[in-house]
């Protein structure tokens, strides 16, 4: 990877200057500079993926699924071959510390091509026998072109869980990456090459939503769209693609209730709610921003929760010893700013952090930086308790019982996922079948099974994506029935 490096598109197998020639600056968030280019696309890039992709589906759709799989295993080899090229590529582009690229990020892209490339050697079809009548039985038929767009929390972990799954069942796909950290995107083009994947097969458009996202999503020719992003946003996908009855994966924003009873393991809950509260400078849409500890244990929970966040370093995201990094850029800082201001309006009292950190280092003087914050004394339902800041900011609120907290963990619009924390078994399936949230997480978080079905309920999306879900979605089941 060059400094100044031009991102251009992919599209049948060619790396392509936008057809508007015009690029955006990259920015590095840990320095605030930008360190290359990305193309600027418009709806034409967008027709032009559109026809490589269209041609492409022809051969690739009837492709046996063992040389699907072989080549995707393949794509998944060189990532791996190539981690501390793409972890440090993450790690600039996003501000994430480099050891959280290495050990999550990477790791998680290789082993979505790995799962999805064997997955599909392994799938089965319904049969139905209508007594005397008839024999039916199903197709899952690929669906032609999937249109795929992800945020830059989590680049190439999110995109690659969407292409994985659509190119594995035989689509053809076109892929847009956030324009703010379209880097890994571009280096999975050149192992995809490498890999032999079939020119046309994956397409990859670069720009922002509303250029590129949005033509996408208008396009007739993709009839296929799965969004990660905020809920805005997902709305308007929505919008665009009902009129043109697209089959539609939205994976949107949350505000996640962590919830601590008295009877946790408290030291696992203190280490896993540090976690859950600031991975990726708690940018990640299932962080537990919402805190809620039984009273009994509130003291005792609240001063050790402060002092190991209190040991996280914040630091240049390129330093190993860095816990928390760069925010993704200005916009967001000043959002988290926005909020921590709010917070303390609504009667909230900063108990860590709140106010950017005076310095990190020479190279990050101009970075976007903000520390671990934890707000107490806010009334639940406060907008800082509903709206989502996405950053490394979490409230911390006492409950009396069981029934309180399961309210106050279900008073938003989202429902993304949760935590509890106990160590009465009961208690964890009681709160769990209450929970209205597409994940639960008991005594622990972020254990994510590539098999288990993953989604939101309420403003956090429409439909699940993972394992057998992301087959069947990215598939048209076709009944054919035969008379006896
Ligand atoms: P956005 O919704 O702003 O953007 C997501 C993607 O959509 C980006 O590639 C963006 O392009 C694109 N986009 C923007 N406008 C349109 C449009 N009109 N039509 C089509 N595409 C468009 O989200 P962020 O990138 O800010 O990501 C953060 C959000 O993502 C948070 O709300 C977070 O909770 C959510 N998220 C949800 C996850 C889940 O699994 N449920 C996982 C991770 C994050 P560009 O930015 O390039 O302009």
């Amino acid at each position: 990877m060059k400094t100044n490096a031009k991102i251009r598109n992919f599209i049948a197998g060619q790396f392509v200057e936008p057809v508007g020639g015009k690029y955006l600056d990259n920015i590095e968030p840990a320095t605030g500079k930008a360190y290359s280019q990305v193309a600027d696309s418009d709806s034409r890039d967008v027709e032009l993926a559109v026809a490589a992709a269209e041609k492409a589906f022809a051969n690739w759709s009837r492709t046996a699924a063992a040389e699907r799989s072989r080549i995707l295993l393949r794509v998944a080899d060189l990532i791996e071959r190539d981690l501390e090229k793409f972890g440090r590529a993450e790690s600039i582009d996003t501000g994430k510390p480099l050891s959280l690229a290495h050990i999550l990020d990477i790791p998680r892209a290789v082993a979505n091509f790995r799962f999805f490339a064997t997955a599909i050697l392994h799938t089965e079809s319904e049969a139905h026998i209508t007594d005397g009548v008839a024999f039916n039985y199903t197709l899952h038929q690929p669906r032609g072109i999937a249109g795929l767009i992800s945020p830059w929390n989590l680049p190439l972990y999110l995109l690659s869980w969407k292409i994985a799954p659509a190119i594995a069942v035989g689509n053809t796909a076109i892929a847009k990456p956030s324009e703010l950290t379209p880097m890994t995107a571009f280096l999975l083009c050149e192992v995809c090459a490498e890999a032999g994947l079939p020119n046309g097969v994956l397409n990859v458009v670069h720009g922002t939503g509303p250029n590129v996202g949005a033509a996408i999503t208008t396009h007739p020719k993709i009839g296929t769209i799965s969004f990660t992003g905020g809920t805005v946003t997902g709305r308007k996908v929505a919008e665009a693609c009902a009129p043109l009855f697209k089959k539609v994966s939205l994976e949107l924003g949350g505000k996640n209730p962590n919830i601590v009873f008295a009877d946790a393991d408290l030291d696992a809950a203190i280490t896993g709610s540090v976690r859950s509260s600031f991975a990726n400078q708690g940018q990640i849409c299932l962080c537990g921003s919402r805190v809620f500890v039984e009273r009994s244990a509130y003291k005792d929970f609240v001063d050790r929760f402060i002092d190991k966040t209190s040991k996280l370093k914040v630091g240049d995201p390129l330093d190993e010893k860095t816990d928390q990094g760069a925010i993704v850029n200005k916009a967001q800082l000043d959002k988290i700013k926005f909020y921590v201001d709010l917070a303390q309006k609504e009667g909230g009292k900063i108990t860590l952090g709140g106010s950017v950190p005076k310095s990190i280092n020479e190279r990050c003087q101009s970075g976007y930086f903000f520390p671990p914050t934890i707000i107490t004394d806010l009334p639940v339902s406060c907008r800082t308790n509903r709206e989502e800041i996405f950053g490394p900011v979490i409230t911390i609120t006492p409950f009396d019982n069981e029934e309180e907290v399961i309210g106050y963990a279900n008073d938003t619009e989202y429902g993304l996922a949760s935590s509890v924390w106990t160590q009465n078994l009961n208690r964890a399936h009681r709160v769990a079948e209450k929970i209205h949230t597409g994940t639960v997480w008991v005594n622990c978080w972020l254990v994510r099974d590539l098999r288990v079905p993953f989604g939101g309920m309420k403003a956090s999306g429409v439909g699940r994506e993972g394992g057998e879900e992301a087959l069947r979605f990215f598939t048209e089941p076709k009944n054919v029935c035969i008379a006896k």
